[in-house]
């Protein structure tokens, strides 16, 4: 098993970017696990199922799904839907499918896998409670939920997607709620956790935040 530092925190408080650098710093792999999620919500939804459906229903589904992640890519039984997952029907949908238990335990040891024969630096939800409690460093990061919503909006408007700011605040809201409230792996703060808000922080400042925290991982 390789050395984990774990990174959890809500939509937009800045977890890829941050990972990323760290990752690249260190020299350790990367591991999006809400890529995975997005994933998943994608397969489901191409197969119209509702999220009131039969755990029947779904495993129906996920037992013919193959989920992999390469590279800062996702692959969907071997097709690359990187581009697919970013849209805001499967930000809405990423998020009500995860509170299946179905689908938590799916994911769960594909992401442990990735941390057999390789270093990691992980991000998502729940990464730092329930896949690695044991990761060597655990960092939450947070900001604001204005800040959170700008970050959003701006990278949707980026990729010439149209929508309005109050809706990405709304988007926000509902899935950070959704995920700190449900009974499986909700999102929180783990014990010896380095809690960060970088709302006011230059990308630069985090990292080296992080960096400092992390210290020599041995
Ligand atoms: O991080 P991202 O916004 O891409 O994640 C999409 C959704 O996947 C989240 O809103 C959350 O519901 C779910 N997720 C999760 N556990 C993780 C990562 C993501 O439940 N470890």
């Amino acid at each position: 098993m390789g050395k984990v530092i774990a990174i959890d925190g809500p939509s937009g408080s800045g977890k890829t970017t941050i990972a990323k650098l760290i990752a690249k710093e260190l020299g350790f792999g990367y591991l999006d696990t809400g890529a995975l999620y997005r994933a998943v919500a994608l397969v489901l939804r191409n197969n119209s199922i509702e999220p009131e459906d039969s755990d029947e229903k779904l495993a129906d589904v996920l037992g013919n799904t193959h989920v992999t992640f390469n590279n800062c890519r996702v692959f969907l039984n071997g097709k690359d839907v990187s581009e697919d997952i970013r849209s805001a029907m499967i930000d809405h949908y990423s998020s009500v499918f995860s509170s299946r238990k179905i689908v938590r335990d799916f994911l769960l040891n594909a992401q442990r896998d990735a941390a057999l024969n390789s270093d990691l630096v992980v991000e998502g939800r729940d990464t730092t409670t329930v896949v690695f409690p044991d990761a060597k460093k655990k960092i939450y990061l947070d900001a604001s939920i204005d800040e959170r919503a700008k970050r959003r909006y701006l990278q949707f408007t980026k990729k010439g997607i149209n929508i309005f700011m109050d809706d990405s605040k709304k988007n926000i809201m509902d899935r950070d709620s959704r995920d700190a409230s449900r009974d499986i792996a909700p999102l929180k703060v783990a014990p010896g956790a380095l809690l960060l808000d970088s709302s006011n922080l230059s990308i630069e400042q985090v990292k080296k935040k992080i960096l400092d925290f992390i210290g020599i991982v041995s």
